[in-house]
């Protein structure tokens, strides 16, 4: 282990290990050999060729292209104490002036570009003359026409380097593993020798659900419902579906914004720039959304559609729990979205070689999607990278939903679809089975049919998902023509035959993953008011990991917040005293003992006793608390936690001796708030 790099990540960015692969490409690059390292989106690539620029001696370079991204990594370089800039087109005269006069005075370790700068007499001249040590590519696959974004000023990276006189060392950073891009790289931007990481491609900390059963709508309101403090991403294959999906939420008073190309680029800058800020939650968006956004507190991602390839998907998902914190991935399919994204490959391209590599690539998907086996698994390996057991995380490793035999049910489609002779759409076979009086139906004389009538028990929503989930096991073809009719195939007479049983697993809409404690609470607010003064993200204060460490452990001295994950030196000076100052007045209001220094645990039984809630006691109770909060200008979890006064509406305290037994009330609370809490129980 290298030990001045582990004290570096420390001291500066406050964790305390290496992710998988991070150290040894860190070792290559000390050791001053060019690196081309693939790692997936979220991996923590940043940290691999930032800490070699602390260590060695001079600039390095980071070449990237989003401007987003590389604003957000300069504040977040700035706020741990490293001396960073960037240099783009978003800088005006006098801001570009002031950052080479910045390079010319060796004030910077890290200064990020933008390709396009390449082009600049001025900047060249000056980089020049300075020393470099290191010169990172993050996104390397732009500069390969395989690649999913190619960028044509990436082509000018090579040239650069092959113009100074002293090479520096030179790093390639991409999500992208695929073999012509890597050869690409090596060869586009003069890569001498590197050494190749594949690595860490599994996410462990996202699960990943696949969900076929139909029901799109359903499920995603219910999901969005009992998430609704946390920050998600729902995608969407086009714009009209975006739209439709933010206006649903909209209107049901969801905070939630989008992001697609039909919005002009002050609209989408603003919306994604409230999304990152927490000010609002969820962000939906076709596949334009996302790039260069690290924003680490992503607790779920849905797909409304199915993605174009499996490069998309994992890239998309990617974006989830970036913090490590867990966090969950949920696609829903249905098998029209192949063909809209068969139709928006049609669109996209005239190359036929282009167009052969996305139908293929949709093919792969497509066969994951189907894929009985561990999806993280098929994932992985698709990345190149070897993954041995099943996760047990993902929707075919879980079976959680109750397999329930359909055989039959799914024989009384098939029959009615038989019986009908010419192929209709599912919503004339549903009025069939359902007996409807319809004038068509009885026209065509299928009230005559012996399957007229026989699914009667379903509503026409549940039996059209009934319908879909036979269509996406392949059990049933949809055909796609001026509008879709039902088609049987093979599949469908070994059904009816009794030669394949069909059996769907009931699924279940996950409920939120862990339930958020009141101090956790008080610190995300206090982080919001710290951000918003400073114009900056609030996970750049710190992120929620941290702040659940620090609602855990709750620390009260330096040494105790240094030993917090994601708190290094730098950003406990700069921030740390208002959340040492919140966690001690919360111990103390709660009336909560530390139980000692060693394990700095507390023991949470102690916390909170069980009761049973009174519900309208409760809401007048947190009424009351409100009003308090408001007069003394603070927050409601501050004057008494919401578990609290959980416990006094299952425990009906009326007087101040009964209310000191509330866990979370002590001498000072009972004195402060007595008078008013008591002589409400009753009334
Ligand atoms: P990407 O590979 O997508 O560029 P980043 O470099 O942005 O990923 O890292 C993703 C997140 O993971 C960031 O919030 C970063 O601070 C965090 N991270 C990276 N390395 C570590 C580590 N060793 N320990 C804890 N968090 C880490
Ligand atoms: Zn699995």
């Amino acid at each position: 282990m290298n030990i001045q790099a582990l004290e570096v990540l420390k001291k500066y960015y406050g964790y305390t290990s290496f992710r998988k692969g991070q150290e040894d490409i860190i070792n290559e690059i000390i050791n001053k050999n060019d690196v081309l390292a693939i790692m997936p989106t979220g991996g923590g690539k940043s940290i691999c060729y930032q800490v070699p620029s602390l260590i060695l001696d001079g600039i390095t370079i980071v070449i990237s292209p989003l401007i987003s991204l590389m604003k957000d990594q300069v504040d977040a370089l700035k706020s741990m104490g490293v001396n960073a800039a960037l240099i783009n087109s978003s800088l005006n005269t006098s801001q570009f002036n002031d950052v080479i006069d910045g390079i010319n005075n060796d004030e910077y370790k890290i200064i990020y570009i933008a390709p396009e700068r390449l082009d600049s007499y001025e900047f060249v001249n000056i980089i020049r003359n300075k020393k470099l040590s290191q010169i990172a590519i993050d996104e390397a696959h732009c500069v390969s026409q395989w690649g999913h974004d190619f960028r044509s000023s990436y082509r000018k990276i090579g040239t650069f380097i092959n113009s100074l006189e002293k090479r520096p060392i030179v790093t390639a950073f991409t999500a992208t593993a695929s073999l012509e891009v890597r050869e690409d790289i090596i060869k586009l931007l003069n890569l001498y020798n590197p050494t190749l990481f594949i690595t860490g491609f599994n996410r462990e900390n996202l699960t990943i659900n696949i969900n076929k059963s139909s029901g799109k709508n359903e499920y995603l309101l219910k999901y969005v419902e009992n998430h609704k403090d946390e920050s998600g991403i729902i995608y969407a294959a086009t714009r009209k579906e975006v739209d439709k999906i933010y206006e649903g939420l909209l209107k049901r008073g969801y905070s939630v914004s989008r992001y697609h190309a039909g919005l002009s680029a002050e609209e989408r800058k603003y919306n994604q720039e409230e999304f990152i800020k927490d000010n609002i939650s969820i962000m939906v968006g076709t596949n334009a959304f996302g790039m260069g956004i690290d924003k680490p507190n992503i607790r779920y991602v849905i797909h409304y559609n199915m993605p174009q390839s499996i490069e998309n998907y994992y890239q998309e998902i990617g974006r989830a729990g970036r913090d490590g914190e867990e966090s969950e991935c949920v696609l829903l399919f249905t098998p029209g979205d192949v063909h809209t994204q068969k139709y928006l490959i049609e669109i996209g391209t005239e190359n036929p070689t282009r167009q052969n590599i996305h139908y293929k690539k949709l093919q792969q998907m497509v066969d994951l999607i189907y894929s009985n086996d561990c999806y993280r698994k098929s994932i992985i390996g698709y990345f190149g990278e070897e993954f041995n057991d099943n996760c047990g995380k993902c929707s075919n490793c879980l079976d959680d939903g109750e397999i329930i035999d359909k055989t039959l049910d799914a024989q009384k489609v098939i029959s009615c679809i038989a019986r009908m002779k010419r192929s209709f759409g599912a919503t004339m076979v549903i009025d069939v089975l359902r007996g409807s009086k319809n004038k068509k139906v009885i026209q065509f004389g299928f009230n005559t049919l012996s399957t007229y009538g026989i699914m009667k028990d379903y509503s026409v929503d549940e039996l059209k998902t009934f319908i879909n989930t036979l269509i996406s096991h392949g059990f049933i073809d949809s055909v796609e023509g001026t509008y879709p009719v039902l088609r049987l195939n093979e599949k469908s007479l070994d059904i009816i035959k009794g030669n394949i049983k069909v059996e769907f697993r009931e699924s279940k809409v996950s409920k939120k993953l862990e339930v958020s404690n009141e101090l956790y609470d008080v610190l995300r607010s206090i982080r919001y008011e710290i951000a918003k003064s400073e114009g900056i993200a609030p996970y750049m204060v710190f992120g929620d990991g941290t702040l659940r460490g620090m609602a855990s452990v709750y620390p009260t001295t330096k040494e105790e917040m240094l030993t917090v994950s994601g708190v290094g030196e730098i950003k406990y000076e700069k921030y740390g005293q208002p959340f040492e100052s919140a966690i001690l007045r919360y111990l103390e209001e709660n009336n909560i003992q530390k139980k000692d220094n060693t394990s700095n645990k507390v023991d949470k039984e102690l916390d909170y006793i069980d009761v049973t809630t009174d519900k309208d006691l409760l809401d007048k109770l947190i009424e009351i608390r409100n009003d308090i909060a408001s007069k003394e200008r603070a927050l409601p979890a501050m004057v008494i936690p919401k578990n609290t006064l959980k416990e006094i509406s299952g425990r009906y305290p009326q007087n101040k001796e009964q209310l000191l037994d509330i866990s979370g009330f002590g001498p000072v609370k009972v004195e402060k708030y007595g008078d008013v809490i008591c002589p409400r129980i009753f009334i």
